[in-house]
């Protein structure tokens, strides 16, 4: 299973990199989680083809985490696309992201291709040879984690979130941990150490921090609040393929 990220920062976008958003894939399926920043660009950036997507993922309706969802639809309908996105999520996401769509009118289109809303329950489900399961967050809004399955690793996704989100049994023992990391403070989001203390309680064998400020020396300082509590934190480097 590959892990691809095309933004690693919180909601405020500069020369760090943009908004948190990334693409999970095994060369069967092609799975994106959460719409920011130019999807299509970041796709070829990637080397990925956005005919090979299956499905997107919506962590939450924040805006920093749906807002190019109108712009994905349309650069896919423009391509030329025929089969069905299907997008999983919350249900007050989902609605959120029918409003949006619903905006630009996109469901009128000549020749839309079916655009699919599930609503996450608590079961697992299978997107060709990967079984995703989601589970809640506790953050300002309804939120959703997703943990991925290949068979052989499993990568655990937690949305924006705050400390007090519990480790979904899914998420034990993970090969890697993806979590949100910011100065520390806010109440509806996790710092470093606190992402840190994540992943050493789910047992991971990696983490990766995103959803970080645009600042290099904070970050800098993130991540080391995170390896304070969990050695084996990184900070992904955008747009290159992680083998997990
Ligand atoms: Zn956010
Ligand atoms: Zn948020």
């Amino acid at each position: 299973m590959k892990i691809v990220f095309f933004g690693n920062s919180g909601g405020i976008q500069g020369s760090s990199g943009g908004n948190t958003s990334f693409a999970v894939h095994t060369g069967q399926s092609l799975v994106l989680v959460d719409s920011s920043g130019s999807p299509l660009e970041n796709l070829a950036h990637s080397a990925l083809n956005p005919e090979l997507i299956d499905a997107l993922l919506l962590t939450h309706s924040h805006i920093d985490h749906i807002y190019a969802l109108p712009s994905l639809i349309h650069n896919l309908w423009l391509s030329g696309r025929s089969r069905t996105l299907a997008i999983h999520s919350n249900r007050e996401t989902l609605a959120k992201a029918s409003e949006i769509i619903d905006v630009f009118g996109l469901r009128q289109k000549k020749a839309m291709f079916p655009i699919e809303l599930n609503e996450c329950t608590d079961s697992s489900f299978e997107i060709k040879d990967l079984r995703i399961t989601p589970f809640p967050v506790n953050h300002l809004v309804p939120a959703t984690g997703f943990v991925f399955d290949d068979g052989s690793s499993r990568i655990a996704c937690f949305a924006d979130c705050n400390s007090s989100t519990p480790i979904p049994d899914a998420a034990r023992s993970c090969s890697l941990m993806v979590h949100e990391a910011g100065i520390g403070g806010k109440p509806d989001h996790s710092s470093g150490r606190e992402a840190g203390l994540a992943a050493k309680e789910a047992g991971a064998l990696e983490l990766l921090l995103v959803h970080l400020p645009q600042s290099p020396e904070l970050r800098a300082r993130i991540l080391s609040d995170a390896r304070s509590v969990f050695r084996n934190t990184g900070i992904p480097v955008l747009f290159k393929e992680i083998e997990i």
